[in-house]
């Protein structure tokens, strides 16, 4: 534990219990931002207990192989509420991301970004933009599941689950119709990804039944991502899967005049994380010169989830209030409408000097409590699951396609059920009847389906693989193919 007392803000008097608070002050420009952030906090009455502990970079060098270490758990099942400045995340090696370990960890399925244009006093080409981004956070591609499975190929695993989906576009409808919001969009890529995505707009489109005083809209990702970096005053609220979610949040904070202004909430049953949207900024850590708004965002929206809406009405009123009177940090700061260049902590000094004010131009957001977690989703009752075959994929680099089938149907006598029916390359269909265009990889997928008249069991596959095993072909994965009450659970080949 760090137990400078930079982070402990003094309590009122008069004080009811204390809400005990997990601070990680993080990496970068994170423990600037924090102490910005919570003196504003104490300054404003907020009923907090802080547990103050180092996650991230910081512990990662102290030679905690996570970057979490145990007091960090420890007080996290304590609290179950943590509010956390911006972590370094090495990138392509080193150790996971902390941020991704934290949600999926502690159960934050939902994250809640609200991103709105502050236009005038933050400039930005869209005046009109006012959405919440709301990201599914524990599946998709951020499984983290990969495998380098030949020399030249890798692959990372992207799960949906029906559950997970259930579950978040639930929570997305309850943010809308508790801020009254009538319009819910979602973007996927089902048009590419039928099962998957495919899976995630289908859970959407029931959900959205059972609410039918809300508009909605699916639109594919490509094209929802342009027209909310285009005309982002046509979406009010959009639901999204894990990396369509991460990236879109971007860009909607961007376009809204800076990403040093938004916070976010991930919530889940059992516990909540509030942090700045940002990263670590080390290219301005040190300077006292960060803006602490993002930080402070997620504050206001903490204390708001969690008894204290007067406090963070009166923050976020004092916060808009600062910017509204021209005090700005480096960030937005601009000569000819701005009216004090401040640094980190000036800020907070100048949000301080305006508790009590109300702001003239915007209206309070954040400081509205987020709602609370709905009921477990339903679970699926059990299909009736029937085999048609199996997709085993191999590494092999010797020579044509057509050789390729040709090894592999005579090893394959071994396994008389079996019958070798398409072999894909990157997903194209290169044989039967391939085209000498298609450029291969050493990564083939040799999918077999059932021979004429044979009910084939996963009982068959172990003999399939020691013969081609013993043919010098060993394969690297398998899939089997599956049907759920006769519907086939697996997607045909591209060219097939
Ligand atoms: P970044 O958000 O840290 O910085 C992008 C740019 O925005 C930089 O020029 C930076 O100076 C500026 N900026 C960011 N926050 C600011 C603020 N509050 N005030 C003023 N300017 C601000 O993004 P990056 O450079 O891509 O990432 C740096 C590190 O942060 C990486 O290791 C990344 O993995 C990590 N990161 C962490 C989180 C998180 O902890 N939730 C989120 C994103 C990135």
């Amino acid at each position: 534990m760090d137990g400078s007392p930079l982070f402990t803000p003094t309590l009122q008097a008069d004080t009811a219990a204390p809400l005990p608070v997990t601070i990680a002050p993080g990496d970068g420009i994170g423990p600037e931002i924090m102490q910005a952030t919570l003196t504003i906090l104490a300054a404003a009455g907020a009923q907090i207990a802080p547990e103050v502990v180092t996650i991230g970079e910081r512990s990662y060098l102290a030679g905690e192989p996570t970057g979490i270490g145990a007091d960090a758990w420890d007080s996290l099942a304590r609290t179950k509420l943590l509010l956390k400045g911006p972590i370094t995340t090495p990138q392509g090696g080193g150790y996971k991301s902390v941020n991704v370990t934290l949600r999926k960890t502690l159960g934050l399925f939902a994250n809640i970004r609200p991103c709105r244009a502050l236009h005038p006093v933050v400039p930005t080409k869209h005046p009109d933009l006012d959405v919440i981004i709301i990201r599914e956070n524990e599946e998709d591609l951020y499984a983290g599941i990969e495998h380098q499975q030949t020399d030249e190929v890798v692959q990372c695993l992207k799960l949906i689950s029906r559950p997970g989906t259930e579950r978040i576009v639930r929570y997305g409808f309850e943010v809308a119709a508790a801020a009254g919001i009538d319009k819910v969009s979602c973007f996927t890529k089902d048009n590419i990804m039928k099962l998957t995505d495919g899976l995630f707009h289908r859970v959407f489109d029931e959900v959205s039944a059972q609410y039918p005083a809300i508009k909605t809209e699916h639109l594919i990702v490509d094209i929802g991502a342009a027209r909310l970096a285009d005309q982002p005053g046509r979406f009010k609220l959009v639901i999204l899967p894990n990396l369509y979610g991460d990236i879109l949040s971007d860009v909607a904070a961007e376009i809204a005049g800076s990403v040093g202004l938004a916070g976010s909430a991930n919530i889940g049953s059992h516990g909540a994380l509030f942090e700045a949207i940002h990263g670590s900024a080390p290219d301005i850590a040190g300077q006292d010169s960060a803006n602490p708004s993002g930080l402070l965002c997620a504050a206001i929206m903490m204390l708001a989830q969690n008894g204290q809406a007067p406090v963070a009405a009166r923050i976020e009123a004092a916060w808009l209030r600062t910017l509204e009177d021209g005090i700005h940090t480096l960030d937005i700061f601009a000569a000819d409408r701005s009216k004090a260049c401040v640094g980190t902590q000036g800020f907070a000094e100048a949000v301080i000097a305006r508790l009590g004010q109300q702001p003239r131009q915007f209206d309070l957001r954040l400081s509205h409590p987020l709602p609370t977690v709905p009921p477990s989703p339903t679970r699926q009752p059990k299909a009736e699951k029937t085999m048609d075959g199996v997709d085993l994929f191999l590494h092999w680099s010797g020579g044509t396609p057509d050789d390729l089938a040709d090894a592999v149907q005579t090893i394959a006598q071994a396994a008389p059920g079996l019958r070798l029916a398409v072999i894909t390359n990157r997903g194209v269909k290169v044989w039967p009847k391939g085209r000498d265009e298609t450029f291969c990889t050493d990564h083939w997928r040799c999918r077999f389906m059932a021979a004429p008249g044979v009910t084939v069991s996963p009982a068959l596959v172990p003999g399939l693989l020691q013969a081609l095993a013993k043919a010098g072909l060993p394969a690297i994965k398998m899939e089997m193919l599956f049907r759920f009450d006769g519907t086939p659970g697996y997607t045909a080949a591209q060219g097939q």
